[in-house]
């Protein structure tokens, strides 16, 4: 099977589009990430929607499993062939199709990377922004809508699957399908007023069609900018102060990271020990207007929210403007703008890169810090810790990192073993896993509404009924 479908993709491709050899197969059989491998027998990367239509009706036809990629970097294992067959490469197809400034949108294809987007506006839009992950600049923004990431404006608009105004797709058996007003050729500007079906490929991971487009918002662009942190001494004021901040519709971001997580960016690989007098979290906050006058008033205003909750007895350090940390320390130069490489969790020795990233109620941040930090000391792992209030601290990202060696199974093996643990904590706090890993289906299957998994294997069988994208994740037994 697998000769028949490359001999008929080259004839329709071309032989550059097709690739077989042992050392491109390898390079997609893993991710960074604990999760198993899978090998793939074919890689495909596809020009246009007729590639990716080409591709989908041969695979249809032969009951060959496809599974997309554009980075590789979800850290769920989302894009690891399971079963093998087709890994369809999508960063050839790599345009910025329109930048609609009026109306403020921006219709792009699959393999848009955040950088390409940043550059793209900068120099050919600058009254617009968009919102940027702390994911690695060459990793794709389709991605990570459809699978409802997280991004520095995501406190004022939420996770990211509600930035997509309209898709198109195209689907198992090679037909187009457009969403919103994309459907009847009118201009994406919002979903409103269609049923959501935009919906029908968000969390799915890639298991109910190509998308080939995306129109996702883009925002007006502020003046005034800055960054700054404060040092906080007690977990309660910490997570108290930065959930107070997301509700006052004040900055653009507030979140926090843990001491041990700052020790990484320094250069220590797992740091352990923590001095007394350091201090336990760095809260982040991004503040921005288009207006001197109130980004001045902005500033003083977060003075005086900080002053008082001194007064009530919280330990503070700051604000400190990060313009002034990254001359005392230019490596405070990796959050002055983003997109940004995070290389201290990339470039170790052993290549790993896990973690247990949830979403869920940001009033058991603290708790969900101290329990998290109690399970990983108790593997002499360090308490490496990542919180963010979204969408007006509606809900937020509670995230716990690890980074290990990929090619020690012992140590794969425990931090399984610790992923498991943190994530049976955070389930039972009210968080869920996002851009979900199989084991984590596995393992709370029972615990899902039986109506909505059957629901979830409805919908993937009516776009899909030979089964044929991404088998082997969101599997429910
Ligand atoms: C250091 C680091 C920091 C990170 N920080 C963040 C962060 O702050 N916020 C955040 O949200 N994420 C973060 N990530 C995770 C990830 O990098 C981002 O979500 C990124 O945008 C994913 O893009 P990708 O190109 O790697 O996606 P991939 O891993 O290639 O794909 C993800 C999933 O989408 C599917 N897919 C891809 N393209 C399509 C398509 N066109 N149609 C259908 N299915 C498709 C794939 O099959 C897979 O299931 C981080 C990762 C790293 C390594």
């Amino acid at each position: 099977m697998t000769t028949e479908i490359v001999a008929s993709l080259i004839q329709k491709m071309g032989k550059d589009l097709v690739r077989t050899d042992p050392k491109t197969l390898q390079e997609f059989a893993r991710d960074m990430t604990e999760n198993p491998a899978g090998l793939p027998d074919l890689v495909v990367y596809p020009l246009s929607s007729e590639n990716v239509r080409t591709v989908l009706s041969e695979a249809n036809r032969l009951k060959v499993p496809v599974t997309c990629v554009v980075a590789n970097t979800n850290l769920g294992g989302l894009a690891i062939p399971q079963q093998g067959g087709i890994v369809m490469n999508l960063t050839r197809m790599n345009k910025i199709l329109e930048v609609n400034e009026a109306d403020q949108y921006a219709l792009i294809e699959p393999g848009v990377t955040w950088q390409q987007m940043s550059d793209h506006l900068e120099q050919n839009h600058p009254g617009l922004r968009f919102a940027y992950p702390l994911s690695p600049p060459e990793t794709g923004i389709v991605p990570n809508c459809i699978m409802d990431g997280l991004a520095n404006l995501s406190l004022r608009h939420g996770s990211a699957s509600q930035w997509i105004n309209a898709l198109e797709v195209i689907l198992p058996n090679g037909e187009t399908l457009r969403t919103g007003h994309l459907s009847y050729g009118g201009r994406p500007c919002t979903n409103a007023p269609f049923p959501n079906l935009n919906g029908l490929f968000v969390g799915f991971q890639g298991s109910t069609g190509v998308v080939v487009k995306m129109a996702v918002q883009l925002w007006p662009s502020r003046k005034y900018r800055k960054r700054a942190f404060l040092l906080a001494y007690d977990v309660e004021s910490a997570y108290g102060f930065s959930n107070h901040l997301a509700k006052q519709d004040l900055v653009d971001d507030v979140g926090t990271l843990s001491l041990a997580s700052g020790k990484m960016l320094f250069g220590e690989y797992r740091p352990l020990y923590r001095d007394p007098n350091e201090p336990l979290l760095f809260i982040y906050i991004d503040l921005s207007s288009n207006y001197e006058k109130d980004f001045a008033c902005k500033q003083e205003i977060l003075i005086d929210m900080v002053a008082e909750w001194r007064a009530q007895g919280a330990k503070f350090d700051g604000p400190l403007d990060l313009d002034e940390l990254v001359r005392i320390e230019p490596r405070f130069g990796k959050f002055a703008k983003f997109p940004t490489r995070l290389d201290f969790l990339l470039d170790h020795p052993g290549g790993g890169l896990t973690w247990v990233g949830t979403y869920g109620p940001t009033s058991r941040f603290a708790e969900g810090y101290k329990k998290g930090a109690e399970i990983l000391a108790k593997h002499n792992l360090p308490p490496v810790v990542v919180c963010r209030p979204m969408g007006a601290g509606h809900f937020g990202v509670l995230r716990w990192i690890t980074v290990f060696d990929r090619d020690n199974e012992k140590e794969v093996a425990q931090i399984s073993a610790v992923n498991r643990e943190l994530a049976d904590m955070a389930i039972e706090m009210g968080f869920f896993p996002y851009k979900t890993p199989q084991w984590v289906w596995d393992r709370y299957a029972q615990r899902i509404n039986p109506a909505f998994r059957q629901i979830i294997k409805d919908v993937r069988h009516l776009l899909d009924p030979n089964g044929i994208m991404n088998p082997g994740h969101l599997q429910f037994p």
